[in-house]
């Protein structure tokens, strides 16, 4: 009975994927938790995870959202799962899921990393997250042009950045469900 009772305790603050969400949302997920029902509410919305397992189906993946919505940007010299990448808490967004390269030299030069944990998880989770580092390509902050952007390649990229944040939340309150 700990785990119940760690997940007891916990307070709207100590959901830190979720941290740019309203008190209601954050109030309502805490439930959940404490009912341990948000498992079952994301795995009846999402049973099932992706196929896209190892990096060179990723890179045919990100390639064909490339093509069909940022063609004419700058080429993308590596898509790869990277087990370094760690999930950690960063309330403007997901550029801390997924590095880009930073600094000096290989500043132009443009790559995709995609947490090692996105390696198993339903489609659209993935779709977000590609969509979100694509969209990076062209925009480096996140500001409108860059949502506008996400939101061309995925029409409905809140939605899935919302519930992907739910799941980051169910795995680290609750354990992994797939
Ligand atoms: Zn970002």
């Amino acid at each position: 009975m700990s785990v119940s009772k760690s997940v007891s305790k916990i307070d709207s603050t100590a959901l830190k994927y979720l941290s740019s969400y309203s008190d209601q949302v954050k109030d309502k997920v805490k439930l959940m938790l404490e009912q341990d029902t948000l498992g079952k509410f994301l795995l009846t919305r999402y049973p099932t995870t992706h196929s896209i397992t190892n990096d060179k189906k990723l890179r045919d993946f990100v390639m064909d959202l490339k093509n069909n919505y940022l063609k004419k940007s700058s080429p993308i010299s590596k898509i790869i799962y990277d087990p370094k990448i760690h999930v950690v808490n960063n309330a403007l967004g997901l550029h801390t899921f997924v590095s880009r390269v930073q600094g000096n030299k290989l500043k132009s030069k443009n790559e995709i990393r995609i947490s090692e944990m996105f390696r198993r998880c339903p489609e659209p989770f993935l779709q977000m997250i590609t969509v979100h580092e694509l969209a990076h390509v062209r925009e480096k902050n996140h500001d409108k042009a860059f949502y506008k952007l996400c939101e061309h390649m995925l029409p409905d990229y809140h939605q899935f950045e919302f519930e992907m944040r739910l799941y980051l939340t169910q795995v680290e309150f609750r354990g992994e469900i797939y």
